[in-house]
């Protein structure tokens, strides 16, 4: 409407009379002649004048068919145009037709009901853009014989009312409406409203209510301390949030997330407390279903790992502060995987429940058992003061889960192997303290099951240290740290070099040139001993190769460890590494093993060895004589090359016993039809000794040292000449 307003001038009027025609004031004067209302008073009654004018609604009066015959500013401002210019027009010249069709309407009806008529209509004002909704109240005016001589309108701005009405409105129904519960109290902390969810929370109507401190649903459960807190920040603050449980009129305790405000007067003087609520039961259940779910194991209900770390370091705490000591035992049922196998999970289910509460019923209160998962628990003993203290509560874990348990037809047992770790002495977190707990466990099942195992805090330094010493071999092994010396090996009766031993030495960095004693022993058992033995392999071939190729036909043998000899892919590698050098004749290469090792797992050794030979590789038993070969191993094993011990042989000379052996050994050898290599050979009047007993070939000092392998070159070319002077002089 304010768009389409025109302003009165420009509007076109539909009025048949048309008043404008006439001066406006000229026409009202005529018009109030007629209606008798021109007199002394009315002219100059300039009070009645000035009272219109001040009223700050919009005042207008109208002749009965329509024409404006007076208004105050307000209207002029809302027409937007001066008095005089309205004077004489009817609506439908001022206003748009839609508003001026209404008015008249009422007016009309004003009339012909003699009563006023009231109406809300929007009004927008010409002048400064503004709209609101107005009461206009048309009452008709009367003569003194009781004719209706014209129409007194005036409109009152309810916007603001309306407005304040319909906030009114909306906050009831939010009130009403809302899911949180509201609870209003007056500055006495009086109940004094009350909404619908309040009712459907806590049981109780605003009936029961109004008038009552809001305490009558305290549950209890909090202390004074924190209701304390709560009234020190509304006094503070204004305000306060948390988590409360209070107790329903069913007397059932429930958990409510609220907030409290208080609303002051101007002068800050609280006045009401509004309390805002929620029934949480749910979401609380539900977080704890959840806090269930993660810190505890589904089938037993014990502590899960989760929950186990966080108790493990509050006993650790605990343990400090009375400076006891701590016991953590890692525990895993022995056989129980062949149970769950043979009976099925259900059973194996049943199984872990029953030795649960078993367990649990001969630990302490204050004690820890968590599940770990599959059979694996974990106890943590608090409140003794010696380790030792702990050997009987471990001995009856021992017994309760070594107790048969009858289940249908069949009665099961089981045993448990339990690694145990003290804190402090172990000074480690709790990780470590599992950790080590757990490596104990394994000490336990490796020495027979069915037992405790006590964590060596030292033994696992030693590792801690082997660890990073091997580390460094490998290290060493990638920056080609390792190199392969030679020792010379001769025919004892020509004196003839047939090939060198190859014996690996480590140029360290920091440590000089170290020998196999020095570093072997950290690699012992471990697979390590493949990696070095594959790098010799390699190394020894690409050396032969070499030879070969400098037209040298030396014979190369090389240490093998067993677990190298035994591993998987031993043969088809050699025959890979061999492959790549085809020109070169397999049985250069020679294989030395310790006697005492090939022995050890003969079946395994002997085929590897077996299927080495067929492919030309021949083999050496190494440090012959130390270890007690029976004859029939010996036929059985597909050796070429027995290597006596150099302990033997370097004392064959003095002692007739180390003699009788080398003899003896040779004997056996020739018997067999094998060679010998007399190892250790210190001084030369040995070679002929041992080459008259037999022997066929020899290493040792007192030929050459192990040297790198152009020290070897440049010794062989002397040793030749030397061999071709002896024999020419
Ligand atoms: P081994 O295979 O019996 O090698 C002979 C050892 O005796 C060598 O010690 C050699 O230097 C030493 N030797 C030689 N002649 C004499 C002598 O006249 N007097 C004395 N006192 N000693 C002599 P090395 O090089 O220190 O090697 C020690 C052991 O380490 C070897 O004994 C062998 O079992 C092992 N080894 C050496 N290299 C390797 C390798 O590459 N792999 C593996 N797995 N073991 C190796
Ligand atoms: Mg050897
Ligand atoms: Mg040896």
């Amino acid at each position: 409407m304010r768009n389409s307003r025109s302003t009165p001038d420009m509007r076109e009027n539909n009025n048949s009379r048309k008043p404008h025609r006439m001066k406006p004031a000229v026409f009202v004067m005529q018009q109030l002649e007629m209606l008798g209302l021109v007199d002394e008073k009315l002219e100059s009654n300039a009070f009645l004048r000035t009272l219109i004018n001040t009223i700050p609604d919009l005042v207008w009066l109208k002749s009965p068919d329509g024409i404006f015959l007076a208004c105050n500013p307000p209207f002029e401002r809302m027409i937007g145009a001066r008095e005089a210019e309205i004077v004489g027009k009817t609506d439908h010249d001022l206003l748009e037709r839609e508003l001026a069709d209404v008015f008249r309407k009422h007016a009309i009806k004003a009339m012909t009901s003699g009563a006023p008529c009231v109406n809300e209509t929007w009004l927008d004002f010409a002048e400064d853009g503004y709209r609101g909704l107005f009461e206009t109240i048309k009452t008709p005016m009367r003569d003194q014989q009781g004719a209706i001589i014209g129409i007194l309108c005036i409109a009152r701005d309810i916007s603001a009312l309306k407005q304040a009405a319909e906030n009114q409105r909306l906050a009831a129904s939010v009130f009403d409406n809302c899911q949180e519960a509201v609870l209003i109290a007056d500055s006495d902390n009086k109940i004094v409203a009350v909404n619908r969810a309040f009712t459907q929370i806590t049981g109780y109507s605003s009936e029961e209510v109004l008038g009552k401190n809001p305490k009558m649903l305290s549950s209890g459960r909090q202390s004074e301390t924190f209701y304390n807190g709560m009234w020190q920040s509304l006094q503070r603050y204004g305000l306060w949030r948390g988590e409360i449980w209070n107790r329903r009129k069913s007397g059932e305790i429930y958990a409510e997330l609220l907030s409290i405000a208080t609303i002051c007067d101007d002068s800050g003087k609280i006045q009401r407390y509004v309390a805002i609520f929620s029934d949480i039961s749910l979401l609380k259940e539900h977080e704890a279903e959840l806090n269930r779910a993660a810190n505890y194991d589904a089938l037993t209900g014990l502590p899960n790992r989760r929950l186990l770390t966080d108790r493990l370091q509050q006993a650790i705490l605990r343990t400090r502060r009375n400076s006891g000591i701590l016991a953590v035992c890692y525990m895993d049922l022995d056989g129980f995987k062949q149970i769950n196998d043979k009976y099925g999970h259900e059973v194996g289910d049943q199984l872990l429940m029953s030795i649960t509460q078993r367990l649990q019923y001969v630990l302490c209160s204050g004690d820890t058992l968590a599940r770990l998962g599959g059979d694996e628990f974990v106890a943590l003993l608090n409140d003794q003061q010696l380790e030792r203290d702990y050997f009987p509560a471990l001995e009856r874990i021992l017994d309760i889960v070594g107790t048969s348990v009858n289940h249908e037809a069949y009665e099961l047992t089981l045993s448990a192997s339990i690694g145990v770790t003290f804190y402090p002495h172990n000074n480690a977190d709790g990780d470590t303290l599992l950790r080590h707990a757990n490596q104990a466990m394994y000490a336990a099942k490796q020495n027979g099951k069915n037992r405790y195992h006590l964590y060596d805090t030292e033994h696992d330094q030693r590792m801690n240290s082997l660890q990073s010493t091997r580390k460094r071999f490998v290290e060493g092994l990638e920056n080609g740290e390792f190199e392969l010396f030679y020792q010379p090996k001769i025919a004892l009766d020509t004196c003839r070099v047939i090939g060198a031993e190859a014996l690996i030495r480590w140029r360290h960095p920091e440590r000089g040139l170290l020998s196999p004693g020095e570093f072997l022993p950290i690699i012992e058992n471990s697979d390590l001993e493949i990696l070095l033995g594959e790098w010799v392999t390699d190394s020894a071939l690409a050396q032969l190769s070499a030879w070969s190729g400098s037209g040298i036909d030396f014979e190369a043998s090389i240490n093998i460890s067993t677990r190298h000899l035994q591993s998987p892919w031993f043969v088809q590698r050699l025959a890979q590494k061999l492959a790549q050098y085809p020109e070169l004749p397999h049985k250069r290469l020679q294989i030395e093993i310790l006697e005492t090792a090939a022995l050890e797992d003969f079946v395994q050794s002997s085929e590897a060895m077996e299927n080495c030979r067929k492919l030309g590789i021949s083999f050496a038993l190494d440090d012959f004589g130390t270890g007690y070969s029976s004859l029939a191993y010996l036929r059985k094993l597909s050796v070429e090359v027995l290597k006596i011990d150099q302990s033997f042989v370097r004392g064959m000379l003095g002692d007739d016993g180390d003699r009788a052996i080398v003899e003896g050994i040779v004997a056996l050898a020739k018997t067999f039809g094998r060679k010998t290599v007399a190892e250790g050979i210190e001084m030369p009047e040995l070679i002929p000794v041992l080459a008259e007993i037999g022997c066929t070939h020899g290493q040792g000092y007192g030929i050459a040292r192990p040297m790198p392998v152009d020290v070897l070159m440049a010794w062989y070319e002397s040793y030749c000449n030397r061999s071709i002077d002896r024999r020419s002089s």
